[in-house]
Formats: C-alpha cells, sequence, structure tokens
C-alpha cells in the first residue's frame, strides 16, 4: 500500500466498505500497470481485482442434498448410482434400481403387500403406544410426527396371515418411523408375535430394517433384546420356524438380537448390516476394513447369512422354505410349481 497513492486509497475505501480489515503486508503494484494488476494480500486470501467489482461474481452451486429433493411422486434418483428414473417404474421394479440394482427402502405395508397372500393379512397390537419414561426431551413430539407420516402406532406392524398358501405370523419393521428403532413398544410386539406363533405353531418370518435400539427410551430399549431372544427361545423349543430376513440397514441392538436369531437367516442384497459403525470399529481395532465391510455379501461369504436373495425372488423363496418345513404334504407351490 503506498501512502497517497490514488488507486491505493481507493482499494482502502472499497475493503473498508465492505468490512474487511487488510493485512499488514500489504503492497501495491499500481505504479508498473495500474488497476487491473492491483493486488492485495489480507489475511491469507490474496483478492485480484475484485475488491472493485460491485456486484457478485460467483454462481449458486446446488448442494448434494438439493440435487437429491427432487419433488416426490415424478421421478425419483438412485442414491448409489444416481440415476434418475419415473417413480411409477420404480414401482414396477419393486422399487429396485434397474441400472445397479439398488433396494429402495420398503414400508412396512409395501413389503407386506409384496410378500402376503393379498387380502389375507389381520393385524396384531396395532393399538399400542410407546411411553416417554424418561421424559426425553421433544421424544413424544417426535412420535407424534411420526405417527402422523406414517400412518403407524410404531416401527414394527406385526400380524397373521399366509405366504404362498401357508399360514404364517409375519413381523415387519418399518424404518421411517424413528428409524426403526426398538422401543418397548417394538420389543413387545415382537415378543408377542413370537408367542403367538408358538402357540398356533406356526412359523415367524420377521423382516428387519433398524438403526438398532431407541436412545430415548434408554435401558428399557436394551432390555427388548432380552426379552425378544426369549420369545424366539420358546418358539425354538416348541420346534417352530424362525425366519429373519435383514434388509437395509439391520444395525445395533436389533441385530445383536433377534434379526440374527433366524433358524434361516437371509438379506437382500446390498444391506447394510452390522452392530457398531465402521469408523468405531477402525478406531477400536486400528485397522483399514474392507469396502464391502458389512454387506449382505461380505457376512455371507464369511458364514453370518444362509442366503442372499433378490426382492424379486424373496416370495418364491420364503414359499420354498415353508413348504420344505410344512411337513412335505406335496403339494407346496413347489411342487405344483417346480420354476419356484
Ligand atoms: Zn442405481
Amino acid at each position: 500500500m503506498l501512502l497517497g497513492h490514488p488507486v491505493c486509497y481507493d482499494v482502502f475505501r472499497q475493503a473498508e466498505h465492505r468490512g474487511i480489515r487488510l493485512h499488514d503486508k500489504r503492497f501495491c503494484t499500481a505504479g508498473a500497470g495500474g488497476r487491473e494488476k492491483f493486488q492485495v494480500q489480507m489475511r491469507g486470501v490474496t483478492v485480484l481485482k475484485d475488491l472493485f467489482r460491485k456486484q457478485k461474481k460467483y454462481a449458486t452451486i446446488p448442494s448434494e442434498q438439493a440435487k437429491r429433493e427432487i419433488p416426490e411422486g415424478i421421478v425419483l434418483k438412485c442414491p448409489r448410482c444416481g440415476n434418475i428414473g419415473f417413480a411409477k417404474e420404480l414401482e414396477k421394479n419393486l422399487k429396485v434400481c434397474k441400472n445397479c440394482g439398488y433396494h429402495f427402502t420398503l414400508s412396512a405395508p409395501e413389503r407386506i403387500r409384496l410378500t402376503v397372500d393379498e387380502g389375507n393379512f389381520f393385524e396384531f397390537d396395532s393399538d399400542l403406544i410407546s411411553e416417554d419414561p424418561l421424559s426425553f426431551p421433544h421424544y413424544k413430539e417426535k412420535l407424534e410426527a411420526d405417527r402422523k407420516k406414517t400412518e403407524q402406532n410404531e416401527a414394527v406392524v406385526t400380524g397373521e396371515g399366509t405366504i404362498g398358501g401357508f399360514p404364517v405370523i409375519v413381523g415387519v419393521m418399518d424404518s421411517r418411523f424413528r428409524m426403526g428403532s426398538m422401543g418397548s413398544v417394538v420389543g413387545e410386539k415382537i415378543a408377542r408375535a413370537a408367542d403367538r406363533a408358538a402357540v398356533k405353531g406356526y412359523p415367524f418370518v420377521l423382516f428387519s430394517a433398524s438403526g438398532g435400539a431407541r436412545m430415548q427410551e434408554g435401558v428399557l430399549s436394551l432390555m427388548q433384546m432380552a426379552k425378544t431372544s426369549a420369545a424366539l427361545e420358546r418358539l425354538h423349543e416348541k420346534r417352530l420356524l424362525f425366519v429373519s430376513v435383514l434388509t437395509d440397514p439391520t444395525t445395533g441392538g436389533v441385530s445383536a438380537s433377534f434379526s440374527s436369531l433366524g433358524d434361516i437367516n437371509i438379506a437382500e442384497p446390498g444391506a447394510l448390516i452390522g452392530f457398531a459403525g465402521r469408523r468405531v470399529i477402525e478406531q477400536t481395532v486400528r485397522q483399514e476394513l474392507p469396502e464391502d465391510f458389512q454387506t449382505a455379501e461380505f457376512l455371507l461369504k464369511h458364514g453370518q447369512l444362509d442366503q442372499v436373495v433378490h426382492r424379486r425372488n424373496m416370495r418364491e423363496t420364503l414359499i420354498r422354505i415353508l413348504d420344505f418345513h410344512s411337513g412335505g404334504d406335496g403339494y407346496g407351490d413347489h411342487q405344483r410349481n417346480p420354476s419356484l
């Protein structure tokens, strides 16, 4: 900065007007080339000519989140490959991306429609509602908002129905409700469903989709791990079948209790399944984890799953399993249609 130099003075005023404090180390090349070559170094940032511009020259670049916010009901963007498709087309393809095979999350009613025989589902315990035992801030309001959004009272729907004509007790978790987290009501509904299966002598098929135990209910959430596991043990004692289907995501206390206790554990492709998060494990074991760590395919490879099944084959796979465990009367769908 040259004292008394007209360009320097101009820059100084412009900077002052914009609330920019000039760094001590400033210099002026105005003498060598005029205003166009003028530079001011300030607080680590070099500004070229910009101080003379009155209008903003930068354009607004939409954030990653804004890019994803495409109006619902018209088009949907695949979170994995970025492919954009009509929502109706996606619906026809069972909400699986045609480009990369990404399985979009299904709500509980959607899953029941795809799995259970039409018009053959009778819901249990739909009136059970969570309390707020710890008076956790804003928990009641959040529950209320999720009830309105999902038109369900909790993060799991349980009931009785038939799959391919085979009577079953079915449970489906819904990640739209508090991220499918397991509070007292979720645990209670699953335990009751398992008990009903034990009383009726039916197999139990449970679809998991959960972020884990519900922190707003503290230790009461953690107790559900033991309660559901004990109910499944009663089912096991009666030699009844429990099929656990793990969908994206199944993590935390849910993966560490009932969803891993199936006589047969199956998962959808690419589903995230694990207990602690990737970063926590990496920091604990001080090792870099494989790219596909905690995916359904990784778990299958390491013996923690029995099968990874594409959504379009899920119903048929379940029918085959139910048929196989039904006593083999030879009249199941498998016998009628060998292609299943
Ligand atoms: Zn895709």
